[in-house]
């Protein structure tokens, strides 16, 4: 996986289609030489470093023109992977790139792997383990709110507390193996009050590092929002308002939007993936069941679910029967009463029979109205309103956050050695612990097996 460092490597590092601008990266020992092969400058001169320079480029094999282009020369370690790195920037067209791109190939470069630059700029010590993945977050972040915590991460404000407590580990474990090593003549043994005391001190720590991890991963992953209730009760109605769109099919006929859709929708800078089961009907009984299982399904998957309630007709069977799937499923849920505009025909008091200590909203999805507090509703019950308000928490991905909890319980098991007073071998045993899985996060202790799940998950370019 972390291949040979002095191969020259080579990717298209833009999106490809139609587009002004593409890019294409060269990063290695022999950058310049194979870029130059590829490029005549305008001046005739060779390119500065960290200074555009006009030219064109051409076909490293004949010589014959390929586009006009501008060249970048980022000599190591100044650069994105400390390696010498030269950027062309052509028109961003298909045929440009893969042109220019395969005249670089012809002059000696390899072509990337996925992840490859963010690889060596990792194995350049240039970033940790933890950066490079935000990287990746920062490359694919689906709302604003996801690239503020992907841009914490790249800062290095997780690395930075990992770190601390790392190095805090170290120091307790160095002062407790002095004790193991030497004669009691030598060091004299640490108190262990206060050895219980600084391993509660970095518990603590942890524990504060995991807050809010819950709400971080919800900003990395989506939220997974099911839209259930009975036929004609207005739920792509609603999923439009949500939109403000009209992507999905609204009919005065019931059971036009037959397949579940998947629609992604920014939440006031919360990704959330909703999942309409808008085919629920219940014309026939093998339709109801198959709408009964699809409504299953969409439980099944869901952080929240919405039962969306027409308050304009008495509750039928099936409208009760959906109820009863969703209490059944135990998912937090929303009760959405909708046609407010008409004439009500149930009482909350009767919804709350069915679905008793659930949060209700009124809507009118077909005027958009109560749209705004069905928004602030799901926010506030899937605890999102510090990611909102702008509190970004530290940790956003689930391999940091069970790292994070594998090194507390260690610190856990050392205070229980201290608390049962057991020999320091059985304390440091569980600082050990910590500190690999700390050293997980950033990178100190990552396997090949490790950096190749995460790297293989990168595109190609990055
Ligand atoms: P679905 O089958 O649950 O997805 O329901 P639709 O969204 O397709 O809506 C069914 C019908 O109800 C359509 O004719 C909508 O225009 C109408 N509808 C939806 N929401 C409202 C509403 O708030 N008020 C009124 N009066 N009609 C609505």
């Amino acid at each position: 996986m972390t291949g040979d460092m002095s191969d020259t490597i080579a990717a298209i590092s833009t999106a490809l289609g139609p587009a002004g601008i593409g890019v294409i990266r060269i990063s290695g020992p022999d950058a310049l030489q194979i870029g130059l092969r590829a490029f005549r400058t305008n001046s005739g001169r060779l390119p500065q470093n960290r200074v555009a320079t006009l030219g064109r480029l051409v076909d490293s094999e004949d010589g014959s023109h390929i586009d006009e282009a501008m060249i970048t020369y980022m000599r190591g370690p100044h650069s994105y992977t400390r390696e010498d790195v030269v950027e062309v920037s052509c028109h961003g067209g298909l045929a440009a790139v893969r042109s220019a791109l395969r005249s670089i190939v012809n002059a000696g470069a390899r072509q990337a792997r996925p992840g490859e630059f963010t690889l060596r700029a990792f194995l350049s010590g240039r970033i940790d383990l933890a950066q490079a993945e935000a990287v990746a977050d920062a490359v694919s972040a689906p709302t604003d709110l996801t690239l503020k915590a992907a841009e914490k991460q790249l800062q290095g404000a997780l690395s930075n507390e990992v770190r601390e407590i790392r190095s805090k580990c170290l120091d307790l474990l160095a002062q407790m193996e002095a004790e193991i090593d030497f004669t009691e003549d030598d060091v004299p043994p640490l108190p262990r009050r206060a050895l219980h005391s600084q391993l509660l001190d970095i518990k603590r720590a942890i524990d504060s590092s995991i807050e809010g991890a819950s709400e971080g991963i919800l900003l990395r992953h989506g939220l997974r929002l099911a839209i259930v209730g009975t036929p004609n009760v207005g739920k792509s109605s609603l999923l439009n308002a949500l939109l403000r769109t009209d992507r999905a099919i609204v009919t005065e006929l019931p059971g036009t939007t037959r397949d579940v859709l998947e629609e992604s929708l920014n939440l006031d800078g919360v990704p959330v993936v909703v999942v309409d089961t808008a085919g629920i009907r219940g014309t026939t009984d093998a339709a109801e069941a198959e709408g009964v299982e699809r409504s299953k399904r969409a439980l099944g998957e869901a952080d929240l679910v919405l039962l969306v309630l027409d308050a304009s007709r008495p509750l039928s069977r099936p409208d009760e029967d959906v109820a009863r799937l969703v209490r059944n499923s135990r998912r937090p849920a929303l009760i959405v009463m909708n046609k407010d505009d008409l004439p009500a025909q149930v009482t909350a008091a009767r919804v709350a029979d069915l679905l008793p200590d659930v949060g209700m909203v009124h809507t009118c999805a077909l005027e958009h109205r109560g749209v705004e507090s069905l928004r602030r509703a799901i926010i506030r019950e899937i605890g999102a309103g510090s990611l909102t308000a702008g509190e970004i928490p530290l940790v956003s991905n689930e391999r940091h956050r069970e790292a994070l909890v594998r090194a507390r319980e260690h610190v856990r098991s050392s205070l229980e050695a201290v608390d049962d007073s057991l020999p320091s071998d059985f304390v440091s045993i569980g600082l050990h612990g910590a500190i690999t899985e700390l050293g997980l996060i950033t990178g100190e202790d990552a396997t090949e097996d490790l950096l190749e799940t995460i790297f293989s998950k990168f595109c190609i370019g990055k």
